[in-house]
């Protein structure tokens, strides 16, 4: 049976399922509640998204593998070092060498990558019904998004190889340190130009939900006059929202498939988890962590591409660790501190979800809004994963641990809920 179908169903299960269980217990028992919520998610629907999910974990290592290929290609065939060679013939300035060799870089990758891009973005996500896009629409977000990547990547590639050619030995630290800085610009200019290159974004027009959502803000210290709604069913049927921005540009956005299908209590559930992110400076707390990690990543990659060069950049084509043509011994070697890293990223993006969680139960007190959003989430998502999947693979508590916290808060606080929730 197909999940679409079976959406509007849920809501009601729900509000069925979670008072009779309260009742049946005598007094709230937040075991059996999340055992209800669980089970309002029908058997087939359950097997899907599970399916989905755990496609998902393969396709890392597929994804990581073919990173592998690519690089390998690309040094292997000399192709790297030919179109270091082209962007030679363009011009002189060293600068402008890097640039280009990126440029070209990235439409190379970018085309040797479509068939995969294209079953993981576009057939798969059809397959479990979860895309509204055509092709063709598929195919333009992929044009848009490779020349974003030029526009950030071909800069902060010259600037790398900028930092390899003048300082052999601590080229590493400047990589970590421009790396930053390029992330950091992309966080700032994100919501405001990247963004809308992709879908439209509004403020949100139901003034109810509007003054709603802005009143819980100024009751967290969140400085936000405006959120912004943003047309992401041009993409895809998932429910989200975010907080995005830095340094001015922060803003929170949620997609209108959340608007369009969720209760008031739900959207005001994902709106105190959102208001957790702003109030507990997660953005800056992960910036710090990722930069960090950035100078570890970096000081490894010297290590390795070093090594690397010297047994087999003669046969690569390559001048040493300067050669901008060494581009792809980078980014593989990324690819793979990428995947082995996945358990620590995930966990420390997991645990600032989670503190996200109890702050928004805390700030809309709607447990039950909280935990029929998750059953929500469920659509892309493993409901019910064994402990080391959730550590190795979950950026989220899953499904089950969320709703198990929401409904551990009602019992704890059922006492000051307003008569009639
Ligand atoms: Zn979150």
């Amino acid at each position: 049976m197909q999940l679409r179908r079976l959406a509007p169903l849920v809501p009601l299960l729900a509000l069925l399922a979670a008072p009779a269980c309260a009742l049946a217990a005598g007094a709230f028992d937040a075991e059996q509640a999340t055992r209800a919520w669980l089970d309002t998610i029908p058997h087939e629907a359950k097997l899907r998204s599970d399916a989905y999910y755990e496609g998902g974990y393969w396709l890392q290592l597929v994804d990581l593998v073919f990173a592998l290929l690519v690089a390998w290609l690309l040094l292997r065939g000399g192709l790297s070092a030919r179109l270091r060679n082209n962007a030679e013939r363009l011009t002189r300035y060293k600068p402008l060498q890097s640039m280009a060799y990126a440029a070209q870089y990235l439409i190379l990758v970018t085309l040797l990558s479509l068939p995969l891009n294209a079953y993981e973005g576009y057939w798969r996500e059809h397959a479990y019904n979860m895309s509204n896009q055509t092709l063709a629409d598929w195919a333009l977000d992929q044009l848009k998004g490779l020349f974003v990547s030029i526009l950030f990547m071909a800069p902060a590639v010259a600037a790398v190889w900028g930092a390899i050619r003048r300082a052999p030995k601590t080229w590493w630290l400047w990589g970590s340190a421009i790396a930053t800085g390029f992330l950091m610009i992309g966080m700032v200019l994100g919501p405001v130009f990247i963004a809308p290159l992709f879908n439209d974004y509004k403020p949100l027009s139901d003034p109810k939900v509007r003054s709603e959502i802005l009143s819980l803000a100024r009751a967290n210290q969140v400085p936000a006059t405006e959120v912004y709604e943003f047309d992401a069913s041009r993409q895809t049927k998932r429910i989200s929202a975010n907080v995005s921005g830095f340094m001015g540009t922060e803003r929170i956005s949620l997609n209108d498939n959340l608007l369009k299908r969720t209760s008031p209590a739900e959207i005001r559930a994902v709106m105190g988890h959102e208001i957790g992110h702003y109030a507990l400076n997660h953005v800056y707390k992960h910036l710090l962590t990722f930069t960090v990690l950035t100078i570890i990543g970096f000081a490894l990659a010297r290590w390795a591409m070093e090594r690397l060069i010297a047994r087999h950049g003669g046969t690569w084509g390559l001048r040493g660790s300067g050669d901008v043509a060494a581009l792809p011994v980078l980014v593989a070697i990324f690819a793979v501190l990428g995947f082995i890293g996945t358990p620590i990223t995930n966990t420390v993006i997991r645990t600032a979800e989670f503190e996200a969680d109890l702050y928004g139960l805390n700030a809309a007190r709607e447990p039950d809004g909280f935990a029929q959003a998750a059953v929500r989430l469920a659509e892309y998502r493993k409901m019910e994963p064994a402990a080391w999947e959730e550590f190795l693979f979950y950026d989220h508590p899953s499904g089950r641990t969320r709703i198990r916290t929401a409904m551990q808060w009602k019992a704890e606080h059922l006492a000051d809920q307003p008569a009639g929730r």
